[in-house]
């Protein structure tokens, strides 16, 4: 069985995680370390996590029954859990919330972020606004012109997006800028990271931030169905949606579960995201674990469909569950995943973000081969609406 009670005290998961990081990142990472453990332990800190989630964000988020997708599919009940209803309309706010409360905590007054798709980005400028702090998001200028509506959600709300234009201008060199700017600026600045990727503890606590995710999914489901499920499935990129589900049933040996990676245009170098095909173990932005690596070890192009699974590593948690064979790892190809956006839209009347639609190609794929009296809960981890443009180019031939 997976250890639930990892990582360890140095951030590592089996052989995986970690802290590789310059010297002068030690001293911000420990002082985090330590405010979250005892956060962690605080109730006064739990409860006004619970009550922002609650009236803020609008959790807990509705486990629904998509009647119509499971009676076209034939096989297993499918549950949906609704992460797209939240507050900016993804999960990514579950750990905004979270880690902008350690930030007071520590009495700082400056956030820093780097985002991809705009979508963590928009999450740290709402919650920087809600709790008055000043506000700098990194993000590389390829993506700010492919994600201008994210731009101006962050500039509404006061946040300075400052245009990255190293290397290829997207995510990878975003956390690079972020990273420089904490070195010369930890003493009042925090570091919103957005997944449960870089090196401890942010691996875990963003994981821990995410397992609410799970925690109700799973008294949810016990409500409903009076059992747990037999299947989980989530969409990954860096990882934070899917280990906040899965990690609170990783003891429930009965219950399988399937992360999904972007396969692009399928598993071709440079073509696709898809870390456990054809990927290798490296060290990349502060973690040891899965990435996309050519054979002098410098990393790979990725493609995909969604910005949002755009990246060449995967959490180190990730790593570790495959490694011990706990966590199942598939991918949906571009194509795959346009089509279950299509057919979530039409059958159920919900346009899932292209990340999560990654994970409706798979349950669009396996539920049909599963029992009917068996139980699928997949992880809706965002809403479409910010993708509705791409989509309907590709599903219309709309060039408007
Ligand atoms: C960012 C994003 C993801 C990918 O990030 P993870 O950390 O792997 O969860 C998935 N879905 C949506 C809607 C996102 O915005």
């Amino acid at each position: 069985m997976a250890t639930t009670t990892l990582p360890d005290a140095t951030g590592h998961f089996g052989e995986f995680g970690g802290m590789f990081v310059p010297e002068t990142l030690m001293t911000p990472l420990e002082e985090l370390s330590k405010a979250y453990d005892e956060a962690r332990a605080d109730p006064a800190f739990q409860a006004e996590l619970d009550h922002l989630l609650g009236d803020y964000c609008g959790r807990p988020t509705p486990l629904y029954f998509a009647e119509h997708w499971t009676e076209k599919l034939g096989g297993a009940k499918i549950y949906l859990k609704r992460e797209d209803l939240l507050h900016t309309g993804a999960h990514k706010i579950n750990n905004a919330i979270g880690q902008i409360l350690l930030a007071k905590r520590l009495g700082k007054t400056r956030i820093i972020a780097e985002t991809g798709a705009g979508q963590h980005g928009v999450a740290t400028a709402t919650v920087c606004a809600r709790f008055g702090m000043e506000c700098v998001v990194y993000m590389g200028a390829v993506d700010m012109e492919r994600q201008a509506l994210n731009v101006a959600r962050m500039r509404l709300m006061g946040a300075e997006v400052r245009a990255v234009t190293a290397g290829q201008a997207t995510l990878k060199e975003a956390v690079n800028e972020a990273m420089r700017d904490w070195v010369a600026s930890f003493e009042h600045t925090h570091y919103i990271l957005g997944s449960a990727l870089g090196s401890h503890p942010f691996p875990m606590m963003v994981r821990d931030f995410h397992r609410v995710i799970g925690v109700e999914s799973r008294r949810q489901i016990l409500e409903k169905e009076g059992r747990l499920p037999d299947l989980l499935v989530a969409c990954v990129g860096g990882g934070s949606n899917a280990i906040g589900l899965f990690h609170p049933f990783l003891d429930d040996e009965n219950v399988r579960m399937v992360g999904v990676e972007a396969g692009g245009d399928g598993i071709v170098p440079e073509r696709h995201a898809a870390r456990f095909q054809g990927g290798k173990l490296g060290v990349l932005q502060g973690t040891k674990t899965w990435l996309l690596a050519n054979d002098d070890g410098q990393i790979e192009l990725t493609h995909s469909v969604s910005a949002g699974l755009d990246y060449a590593a995967i959490g180190p948690e990730h790593a570790y569950l495959q490694n011990i064979g706990r966590v199942e790892y598939t991918y949906a190809t571009d194509a795959e995943t346009l089509a279950a956006f299509r057919e979530l839209a039409e059958v159920e009347g919900i346009l899932p973000a292209l990340e999560s639609a990654h994970a409706m190609a798979y349950v669009s794929k396996i539920a049909p081969s599963l029992p009917k009296d068996s139980i699928l809960i997949a992880n809706l981890s965002g809403r479409g609406d910010k993708d509705v443009e791409q989509a309907a180019k590709y599903l219309l031939g709309d060039d408007s």
